[in-house]
């Protein structure tokens, strides 16, 4: 696949799923702008990884952070493949969970993702191009006890992906999601083993996935070969749903 020419930003691209999809984007010829929140640490191995690349501090589940990333986009030409992946997880049962957990999943992966969209497809009008990728899970698929704040976040990035789709079809502009299952990365390593033991179970190719298993499905998804494909949601997760 050929992204040579074209700038992608990655929130949340310093660790995890988000920093392979950043060294897909970059194999592929793109340059990339890893967005991170605290890590500056990791976001500089996988800038430096990449080669043609830049790391930008932002929180995207604020205004102020995504006016801050949008503004490092537009002083390097314009974002034409943008991927929201940045999340985080704040797990618990319903009856005991403090609306504090509540309010910061939806923020960091649901108001991020339509915060992040409205900024950067505003430019992308004028220019009539344009493909975003938005990371939700197989928990908004199929539920998860202990994580009804995330599964509704995610479920909500669903219906967001397939709206925005419609409204921004006739520019040209393509926004599609990908749901991952259970993949290796710091989110699930807090897991206790025996959960994960028996997640395993359930998965049909019996193991946890890996980030660089999720990473060229989304890159397809913002490349050329994908110019038809638009308001869906693409599930990479072992044979597990
Ligand atoms: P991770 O290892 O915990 O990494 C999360 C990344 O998001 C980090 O780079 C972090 O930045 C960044 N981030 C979090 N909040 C942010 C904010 N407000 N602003 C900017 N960056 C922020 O997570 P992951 O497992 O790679 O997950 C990536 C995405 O895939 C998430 O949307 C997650 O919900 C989704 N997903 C993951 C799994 C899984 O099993 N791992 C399954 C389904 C879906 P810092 O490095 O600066 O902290």
């Amino acid at each position: 696949m050929n992204l040579e020419g074209k700038l992608a930003v990655v929130t949340g691209g310093g660790r995890g799923i988000g920093r392979a999809i950043a060294l897909e984007l970059g194999r592929a010829g793109a340059r990339v702008i890893v967005n991170y929140k605290g890590n500056a640490e990791a976001a500089a191995a996988t800038v430096t990884e990449i080669g043609n690349a830049v790391a930008v501090a932002a929180d995207v589940s604020t205004q102020a952070g995504v006016d801050t990333l949008l503004a490092a986009a537009e002083r390097e030409g314009g974002a034409e493949l943008v991927v929201n992946n940045a999340g985080i997880t704040r797990d618990g049962l319903v009856l005991r969970m403090p609306d504090e957990d509540w309010d910061d999943v939806l923020a960091s992966n649901l108001s991020s993702t339509f915060r992040v969209c409205r900024a950067f497809a505003a430019p992308m009008l004028p220019r009539r191009r344009g493909a975003i990728v938005n990371l939700t899970s197989v928990s908004a698929l199929m539920g998860n006890a202990g994580q009804a704040n995330y599964a509704a976040a995610k479920a909500g990035v669903i219906a967001f992906t397939r709206s925005l789709a419609k409204e921004l079809g006739r520019r040209n502009i393509r926004v599609n999601a990908v749901a991952p299952g259970f993949i290796d990365t710091d989110m699930t390593r807090v897991l206790p083993t025996e959960l994960l033991d028996g997640v395993k179970q359930m998965v049909a190719l019996r193991r946890l996935g890996k980030p660089e298993e999720v990473a060229p499905l989304v890159a397809f998804l913002l490349g050329p070969g994908a110019s038809y494909i638009t308001g869906q949601t693409f599930v990479v997760d072992g044979g597990l749903s």
